[in-house]
């Protein structure tokens, strides 16, 4: 079955196709499709998304603020009352022979898109993740700060989620942690060197590639359980892996996202019946 979230951007997209010539969903976890223009520098205007018709927007505070979003819209119900809900504080785990992510990530051009909540990067298809015989692919990965999942109560600076979905439409998020080093981090300086000012603007790049395995530390061990979206609608049955290792970017670069966004973390969720599944 298709998780709830899935049929709500995708209405809204096809709602907006008569008016703009492509459409991104404003949901970070959400499927995103990027212009596909010839142009070394396109922009693409995509619809707001507001299912609540101009009431108050979700957020991280206030009005807005997780502890309110189920009660923005019905469709955030398992905001509230979801029992695998995400993110989660990885503390008592249990150790069992997981198998190995494989990533089959291949080079895509530059996608940038700043949604309101996140800056998110559009990758174009063709890369994979395989865990087990499933086979998920790379839709988009995007960033909060600070991360969202904690490891012993502690977070990190940030985390970047990279999201896949699977031919029967099933999601699955591999959370990579980021830390302040020394050095700058030449992936971060092609991702981020130019950040839209405005929101739901899909800025497409033709003349810069990258790889996004780049993103992923050597030591790609995971601790791994069943969660949900940490957005509304908070919909659940999202595998998550959560690498362990943290890769290093520069005070510059964390700077220079938290200017945009100075905190876009969910608080975190109980586990309730949940095991964290350890591989090592
Ligand atoms: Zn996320």
């Amino acid at each position: 079955m298709l998780p709830r979230l899935l049929s709500i951007p995708l209405c809204l997209c096809l709602a907006s196709l008569a008016i703009t010539p492509s459409a991104v969903a404003s949901d970070p976890h959400a499927t995103s499709k990027a212009p596909k223009k010839a142009a070394t520098h396109s922009k693409a205007k995509t619809h707001s998304a507001d299912p609540h018709g101009g009431a108050v927007h979700w957020g991280y505070e206030g009005a807005g603020g997780p502890e309110n979003w189920a009660k923005l819209d019905p469709a955030n119900a398992l905001c509230a009352t979801g029992q695998q809900q995400s993110p989660i504080d990885v503390r008592t785990t249990y150790a069992l022979a997981l198998d190995p992510l494989v990533f089959q990530y291949r080079p895509t051009k530059l996608s940038v898109l700043n949604n309101g909540h996140t800056i998110q990067h559009g990758v174009d298809p063709g890369s994979f993740l395989e865990v087990g015989g499933d086979r998920y692919q790379l839709l988009q990965f995007h960033f909060h700060t600070p991360s969202e999942e904690a490891v012993g109560g502690k977070r990190y600076p940030m985390v970047a989620h990279l999201v896949h979905k699977n031919d029967a439409g099933q999601l699955a998020v591999v959370a990579v942690f980021l830390t302040q080093g020394t050095a700058s981090n030449p992936l971060f300086d092609v991702l981020w060197e130019k950040l839209p000012a405005e929101h739901n603007v899909s800025m497409r790049f033709e003349d810069k590639t990258y790889t996004p395995s780049d993103i992923l530390p050597r030591d790609q061990r995971y601790w791994t359980l069943m969660g949900s979206l940490t957005t509304p609608p908070c919909s659940e049955g999202v595998r998550w892996f959560i690498l362990k290792t943290p890769v290093a970017i520069s005070k510059k670069q964390l700077a220079k996202f938290q200017h945009e966004f100075s905190m876009n973390a969910r608080p975190i969720q109980p586990l309730y019946q949940r095991a964290i599944l350890d591989g090592q």
